[in-house]
């Protein structure tokens, strides 16, 4: 910084505790009076629009967006409006920097430092009651909350991350993850999934350091399970996909062998192939992570008498699956849990996931295939559509 520049901002700083005074703007940092926003006017169709940047209140925050992922929910909302959300600003898996801060804001959700210029994400609002803490909610998942990007349009619209910036209200759950690079903080909103299952998935008291592990679904979900798994300790992995590229990555991120589900002809084929691939045993415990009721059906044949299974993959009805009660689950006393998205407590151990995956050299980052501006969102959500890629960002 030049002196010349240091006193323009030193002024500017002067000038904005005339104004506003109740809160801190970023220094040297000129906050535009309007952001863009993308919102989803009708189905397959987002328009970038203006809106003013509101005044921040004393418990609001102002953040301008370096990154948002594209999740299937985006898509699926994208496509058909299930949600009835229309007109919508849409990202939940955003991050960005504190550029307006308000003065009542001094922490993160879980206790830590906040001001302007740390790196956040924020997870669950809870606009009844914002006294709540994240510990209360250990045992609850997300189920039911509001979450940034899935929100009714407001006279504020900066509600969703597919924009320059955000408002974040008063009640919002948000996290300091200033210490995690740009792609990584991307990532935690899908990774908060894993790091819930695993946490459901450890309740059966069968997954072990030393169990055979199998994932089902090769897509982020089905990636970031193997990673959470390696991450933990966990050396004995399988990965079944039918894309080889996806299972290519599946190695990148731990898996120790993978099956490609289309070279065997039917289900006992394809549970023999995974039983060869645990050199002659079936899996301790798999993860279902597709969103095909076949897929479900045939995971219980990968299983041994005695083991476990973690059903994730159908964040959305995706139909009814023919299962043998008998075979399946009573003679060979299977023990199955459910899981769905995450509590608020799931977040936190997920920062910590992230750190640690890189340190033992997981190439996470390769996870985010495609990254589009925010002026061609309308084609990164047509991309994910197709199923082309993995993660996809949208890097305003
Ligand atoms: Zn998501």
């Amino acid at each position: 910084m030049t002196e010349q520049e240091r006193i323009e901002a030193i002024v500017r700083q002067i000038v904005a505790g005339i104004q506003g005074g109740n809160t801190s703007a970023a220094s040297g940092g000129a906050i535009p009076k309007t952001s863009r926003a993308a919102v989803l006017t009708e189905k397959e169709k987002f328009e970038i629009r203006e809106f003013p940047i509101p005044e921040i209140g004393d418990d609001e925050i102002l953040v301008k967006v370096e990154g948002c992922g594209v999740c299937g929910t985006d898509a699926h909302e994208f496509k058909r409006d299930p949600f009835g959300l229309i007109p919508v600003v849409l990202g939940h898996e955003g991050t960005g920097e504190i550029v307006k801060i308000g003065k009542n804001v001094k922490k993160d959700s879980a206790g830590k430092a906040l001001g302007l210029g740390d790196k956040v994400v924020t997870c669950m609002i809870f606009k009844d009651n914002p006294d709540i803490t994240m510990f209360d909610l250990n045992k609850q998942n997300v189920g039911g909350a509001d979450v940034y990007g899935l929100l009714p349009d407001d006279d504020i619209h900066l509600n969703g991350w597919y924009a320059d910036y955000m408002v974040i209200r008063k009640g919002s759950t948000v996290f300091n993850v200033s210490h995690l690079d740009l792609d990584s903080r991307i990532l935690i909103e899908p990774a908060a999934v894993l790091i819930h299952a695993v946490e459901r998935a450890k309740t059966t008291d069968i997954l072990r350091f030393n169990s055979r592990v199998a994932v089902q679904g090769c897509g982020p979900i089905g990636l970031l399970c193997i990673a959470v798994l390696r991450t933990m300790g966990i050396e004995n992995i399988t990965a079944v996909d039918g894309n080889e590229q996806r299972l290519e990555f599946a190695k990148l991120m731990g898996a120790t062998a993978t099956v490609n589900f289309k070279n065997y002809a039917d289900r006992d084929a394809l549970a023999n192939a995974v039983k060869e691939s645990f050199g002659g045993y079936f899996a301790d415990f798999a993860f279902q992570c597709t969103g095909s009721p076949v897929a479900h059906a045939n995971i219980y044949k990968f299983i041994r008498n005695g083991g476990g299974l973690c059903e994730l993959g159908f964040f959305i009805n995706g139909g009814d699956a023919t299962i043998n009660p008998h075979f399946d689950i009573c003679s060979k006393e299977i023990t199955t849990v459910g899981s769905w998205v995450y509590t608020l407590r799931d977040y936190a151990t997920t920062f910590d996931f992230l750190k640690r995956a890189k340190e033992i050299g997981l190439p996470l980052e390769k996870l985010i295939t495609h990254r589009f501006h925010l002026a061609d969102v309308n084609e990164a959500l047509q991309t994910n559509l197709r199923q082309d890629g993995l993660k996809i960002a949208i890097i305003p």
